[in-house]
């Protein structure tokens, strides 16, 4: 796993799609969990690095999307981890509503793809969990709605050390900082607000749902992509 600062870690084990790892409290908190064909690697990463899986207290999805949340399943085989989200994405997650789906040819290839590679299943219950109503476990964290990839889509943020944890709302696939494809997201209107009230954020380190992390004066990359 990478390190982004004293106890935020990358975990390298999700291949294309990031999680990340809390540590300092009582107990781990997970940042997605990564597609669920990855999710032994994952628990291998975290035991390599001398964790076990009772050891995770909670797991924030940062939207429900098959590659963030697939590992959900494996993950709650230990029936303590608790499941936080934005209440916009719960029903989704707990499969009272089917994930509302991408729009054009590449909207359909990704589900298509996703369909085929990418199982998941729902979860039993999920703790709601948006701004000014923190993660119980994590209250060094707020949390951010950022809509727009999908419309209950939050991102995580340290003030003490600027860390803002962005799940899709930007990639940085092939270290290149861009906003997901405009027909992934769900409302690029919504992109483009939640992209301009982050680029006003003192951001230091960037970690996104993809790709490596940004080090180092992240909001002059955040900046950038804000449409004038
Ligand atoms: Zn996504
Ligand atoms: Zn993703």
């Amino acid at each position: 796993m990478i390190r982004l600062a004293e106890g935020v870690h990358r975990l390298e084990s999700g291949g294309f799609v990031n999680s990340y790892l809390i540590t300092g409290g009582s107990d781990l908190t997970l940042i997605d969990a990564g597609p669920a064909r990855r999710a032994p690697a994952l628990l291998a990463e975290l035991k390599a690095n001398g964790y076990s899986p009772t050891d995770i207290g909670r797991v924030v999805v940062t939207h429900v999307h098959a590659d963030h949340v697939g590992g959900l399943s494996l993950l709650l085989t230990q029936r303590h981890i608790r499941v936080f989200a934005h209440p916009l994405e719960i029903p989704a997650l707990t499969g009272l509503v089917p994930v509302p789906s991408l729009r054009g040819p590449l909207g359909f290839l990704v589900e298509t793809f996703a369909e085929q590679f990418l199982p998941w299943k729902p979860v039993e219950a999920a703790f709601p969990t948006e701004p000014g109503h923190p993660v119980r476990g994590l209250p060094q964290w707020q949390v951010l709605h950022t809509p727009g990839h999908t419309a209950g889509s939050l991102s995580l943020y340290e003030p003490v050390r600027q860390i803002l944890l962005c799940g899709d709302l930007l990639s940085n696939r092939g270290g290149r900082l861009h906003p997901v494809a405009g027909s992934l997201n769900r409302d690029p209107g919504a992109v483009e607000r939640s992209l301009k009230a982050v680029s006003a954020m003192d951001v230091d380190i960037l970690g996104c749902g993809h790709g490596p992390e940004v080090r180092g004066g992240a909001f002059r990359h955040i900046e950038k992509l804000v449409p004038a």
